[in-house]
């Protein structure tokens, strides 16, 4: 049977570990080329390795806007085609607002938000330049929808990744690109490892007797939600705003 994304060439950022490695696994699987990109070099190479032939790994610092144009330039002359762009690299920070410096702030603004904007609009022209359309995922949060006390600079970039959303897929619908935005909850990976809800058992026992389905979130519970917006599947999805938390947030 063939997979859903078979013959789709996919670019995911933040790729090396976590969420955007275990989309690239799936992706892969599911027949698309995957082109993992990240600022880890090293773990993006291993990732990219650990794949297989369908997967492959470039530098990008998303904050680049000339790193976004060559590489985005790069996959198309190599894979002939962009079909999905993830937009999933991001930093956390954990900081009361009236202790945030102005540095802090912006280098989370940079990474979350003017990252996510630059890949949009880079990709978005590729896909109209070629004519094919495209699905745009954007990993937001569930900061993103619902305000989280000592995370104001983090969920501020989260809640504009949702606008942004909205408003591409109104821009872009007419050239057949979907831009939707994923919301997880908290989800294992290195970027939460350090937490008290995975380090410490009686954290997490307390944690998950919060979560209505009674666990924590896994990358792949994200990376199947990702694949469903990226394939054909939700081909009549667009600018929506897509859960994934165990059903915190009804
Ligand atoms: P990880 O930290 O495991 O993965 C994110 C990757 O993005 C890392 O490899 C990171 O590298 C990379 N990155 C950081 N800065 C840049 C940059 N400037 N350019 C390119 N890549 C960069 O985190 P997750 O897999 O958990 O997170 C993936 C996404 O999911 C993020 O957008 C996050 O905000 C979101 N999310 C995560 C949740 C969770 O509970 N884990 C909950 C809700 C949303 P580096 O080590 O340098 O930071």
């Amino acid at each position: 049977m063939a997979g859903r994304l078979e013959g789709k060439v996919a670019l995911i950022t933040g790729g090396a570990r976590g969420q955007g490695a275990e989309e690239g696994r799936l992706f892969a699987a599911e027949g698309a080329t995957v082109v993992l990109t990240d600022v880890l070099d090293e773990e993006g190479e291993a990732t990219a390795a650990a794949i297989g032939a369908a997967a492959s790994y470039r530098h990008l610092d998303v904050r680049s806007e000339s790193e976004w144009e060559a590489v985005v330039d790069a996959v198309v002359a190599e894979h002939g085609r962009l079909d999905v762009l993830v937009n999933n690299a991001g930093i956390d920070l954990v900081r009361k607002l009236d202790a945030t410096t102005l540095e802090e702030f912006e280098r989370v603004v940079s990474i979350n938000l003017t990252g996510t904007f630059l890949g949009m609009r880079t990709a978005a022209r590729a896909m109209t330049k070629a004519g094919t359309g495209g699905s745009i995922v954007n990993i937001s949060s569930v900061a993103g929808l619902q305000a989280v006390a000592n995370h104001g600079a983090y969920s501020s970039t989260k809640f504009a990744v949702t606008g942004l959303t909205r408003t591409a897929a109104l821009e872009w619908g007419r050239h057949g690109i979907r831009v939707n935005s994923v919301h997880p909850g908290l989800i294992e990976t290195p970027m939460t490892a350090g937490m008290r809800a995975f380090t410490d058992a009686t954290v997490r026992a307390k944690a998950e007797r919060n979560i209505p389905l009674g666990r924590m979130g896994q990358s792949a519970d994200i990376a199947n939600m990702v694949l469903f917006l990226a394939s054909d599947d939700s081909s009549y999805c667009t600018g929506q705003a897509f859960v994934v938390d165990g059903g915190v947030h009804p």
